[in-house]
């Protein structure tokens, strides 16, 4: 394969999340190349759990529901030795269009995301190739690479991105801190399939002799984590009739076929910027959590859908390259409060010995049964939101149950054509102004409409579900087929700002219409912070 020689973005590691972004340039129309130095994805036990937020962001980057398989999981319990069941989150439903929880399997979703990033020519991934060296220029950055017949190969880009996991080279060469903790246990992961049916939810036996999540998976799989003991070693967990006897208490050793298994230590870091100059951090590359919250790779999907539509607005000269800098403020904080959350977790999981578990299994037992703190807990309310209060956002509050700095809720609805589609895939790939049972186009002049579709802005109106005269008025007109915009999210009449990643820039009565575009076009253009110093 012949490399290109000038790019708009290098991509590094087509882990999860470097596919992911790559997806999504592709979608907006930018040009990649990404390079790994593995000859295939990684096949090691790792992420097993997502959320709904981040099966949105696969949404996004273009993967239909049944383009990997997933188990919805209604429930985690925590186990005490003392108490029995001590702590019960519910997980049932959906937000946003998604299971608030599903389980997979890792590499089919990266088989997937490989796939699709296919329909895209302009998207070019170069695997067995590794990023050598770079240096950052005052147009760009020059990537030296080592290539698969051992060759050096200069690759120009615009836009340098470090996906490459959690020993990043990309994150060594810009000499960026990596902060926080390396715990001291090791883990054994082991997935496996047994002949009898597996169970619907997630368990976490917190005891401190052993402490065991164990969790069902696609195709009748199935995770245990153990926790290693003092003087076990990696060797001896890893053989197989070791993990077969730590599996008798579920199934006899003759009933259980191992598929995959490893020793992990796990880490809780996060790098000290998220960007330095032209070159940006995603991903494991960024921060890295204990797995007992489930969001290492959450985390990486909202870096690649946060950045993917900033660089493509840049790149296509629709917005200044200072917008760059917001990545960093929006998204490094919600990293490290998951961390934070996964930390306090790693607490009631693995309490050090039984007077502490005890204690802690026995404090949180107690806060149940408190009436309002006791649903804040079952109803996962204690999961950081993923909000931003400084970056591309009109600060301030709205009257309406819009939240800026949030996300717009996704809902099912209905085409002035009649053809039904999600929310996120209706508003596409565009600065949305949309409309409450209204048309925002009609608010605007012919000019400030020129000026809203220059910036990639574009019109968009919510209407209720059976309202004959707004299915005759024009092209971007949406039935509310189940009632959960209209009129709960705002009246009749109000306005919002949607970016490309679903976040609320703004919003407002109509009269304001004018006010709120501005408002969005001058966030993009007009610099916030002073552009970074760069000698050649
Ligand atoms: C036991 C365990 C359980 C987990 N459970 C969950 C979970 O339930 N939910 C969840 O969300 N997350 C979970 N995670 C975390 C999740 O697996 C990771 O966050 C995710 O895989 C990181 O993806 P990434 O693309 O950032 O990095 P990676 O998947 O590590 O990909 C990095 C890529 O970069 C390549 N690379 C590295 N250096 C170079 C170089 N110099 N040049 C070229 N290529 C390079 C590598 O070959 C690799 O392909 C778990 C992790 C573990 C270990």
């Amino acid at each position: 394969m012949s490399l290109p020689t000038s790019i708009d973005v290098l991509i590094v590691g087509a882990g999860p999340t470097g596919v992911t972004l790559g997806n999504l340039l592709g979608r907006y129309g930018v040009s990649a190349l990404i390079i790994d130095k593995a000859a295939d994805v990684l096949t090691h036990p790792r992420a097993i759990a997502l959320d709904n937020e981040a099966l949105r962001i696969l949404q996004m980057a273009g993967l239909s529901e049944d383009a990997f398989a997933r188990v919805a999981i209604p429930c985690v319990r925590m186990h005490s030795p003392y108490f029995g069941e001590f702590a019960h989150f519910k997980t049932t439903g959906c937000l946003d269009g998604h299971p608030k929880l599903v389980t997979f399997f890792q590499p089919e979703l990266e088989h997937a995301l490989r796939r699709q990033m296919q329909a895209y020519s302009q998207i070019v991934l170069a695997q067995q190739t590794e990023l050598v060296s770079f240096s950052e220029t005052r147009s760009g950055i020059d990537a030296e690479l080592k290539t698969a017949d051992g060759n050096r190969h200069v690759v120009n880009a615009r836009y340098l991105i470090g996906a490459d996991g959690a020993s990043s080279r990309v994150r060594e060469l810009l000499e960026l801190g990596f902060q926080g903790a390396t715990y001291i246990e090791d883990w054994l992961i082991i997935d496996a399939s047994k002949t009898a049916k597996p169970m619907d939810h997630i368990e976490f036996i917190c005891d401190p002799k052993r402490p065991t999540p164990h969790m069902p998976a696609p195709a009748g799989r199935e995770r245990w984590e153990f926790m290693l003991q003092p003087g076990e070693t990696r060797e001896q967990m890893l053989q197989p009739e070791k993990i077969r006897q730590l599996l008798t208490p579920w199934a006899k050793p003759d009933e259980v076929s191992i598929e995959r298994s490893a020793v992990y230590r796990f880490h809780a870091r996060v790098v000290s910027k998220f960007q330095k100059g032209r070159a940006f951090l995603i991903g494991d590359a960024a921060h890295i959590t204990p797995p007992f919250v489930g969001q290492g790779l959450c985390a990486g999907l909202r870096d690649a859908a946060n950045l993917g539509w900033k660089l493509a607005w840049v790149i296509h000269g629709r917005a200044a390259p200072q917008i760059l800098d917001t990545y960093d403020t929006e998204r490094r904080q919600h990293a490290a409060d998951m961390i934070a959350l996964a930390t306090l977790m790693g607490k009631l999981i693995m309490p050090s010995n039984a007077i502490k578990a005890f204690f802690t299994h026995g404090l949180v037992r107690l806060l149940r049964s408190l009436p309002i703190i006791g649903a804040w807990i079952d109803d996962l309310k204690i999961k950081p939101e993923n909000r931003f209060h400084d970056g591309l956002l009109v600060k301030g509050k709205s009257t309406s149950a819009l939240v800026r700095g949030s996300h717009f809720p996704q809902a099912l609805l209905r085409h002035a054509d009649g053809a039904y589609a999600w929310s996120d895939d209706a508003l596409g790939d565009h600065l949305s102004l949309v409309g409450f049972g209204i048309d925002p186009a009609t608010l605007l002049t012919a000019d400030q409409l020129a000026r809203w579709q220059a910036v990639g802005g574009r019109c968009f109106q919510l209407c209720y579900r059976g309202q004959a005269l707004c299915r005759s008025v024009g092209a971007n007109v949406w039935e509310d087929i189940n009632g959960e915009m209209l009129p709960s999210l705002a009246p009749i009449g109000w306005l919002a700002v949607v970016r490309p990643d679903h976040s609320i820039i703004t919003d407002g009565p109509s009269v304001d219409a004018a006010t709120l575009i501005d408002a969005s076009i001058d966030l993009l253009s007009a610099p916030k912070t002073p552009p970074t110093a760069v000698t050649d």
